[in-house]
């Protein structure tokens, strides 16, 4: 996904919009600390790059977030999605199991299945 370039002027835009208060603490940015444009859902997870989904959140705060919330979000997503696209198949049939033609018996013997 093509992200979105938050200029300077977009960045100011959603400070006074969100009255400069982290969407994360619900505290105030005060002038001279650190603070990002935060995708309220990630990009990676199918959140939008636009308006709705643009919030405040100090840098700190910021930062917890994307390493204990996003990142298990975004591989969980990941896997679901390659789940989808079938890059992540079941390694083959197993023997023995209900979907190979072959079962092994009580005794140890393969033997084919019937039918
Ligand atoms: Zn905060």
């Amino acid at each position: 996904m093509k992200r979105v370039r938050i200029t300077a002027k977009m960045r100011a835009d959603i400070f006074l919009r969100h009255g400069g208060v982290c969407h994360m603490c619900s505290m105030k940015v005060t002038p001279g600390q650190d603070w990002d444009v935060s995708h309220e859902i990630p990009l990676e997870a199918g959140g939008k790059d636009d308006d709705s989904n643009w919030f405040v959140a100090h840098r700190s705060c910021h930062r917890q977030h994307t390493a204990k919330v996003d990142m298990p979000l975004i591989a969980k997503v990941k896997r679901v999605h390659q789940k989808h696209i079938g890059a992540t198949r079941p390694k083959g049939t197993m023997p023995g199991s209900k979907n190979s033609k072959w079962k092994r018996k009580m005794d140890g013997t393969v033997v084919r299945r019937n039918g």
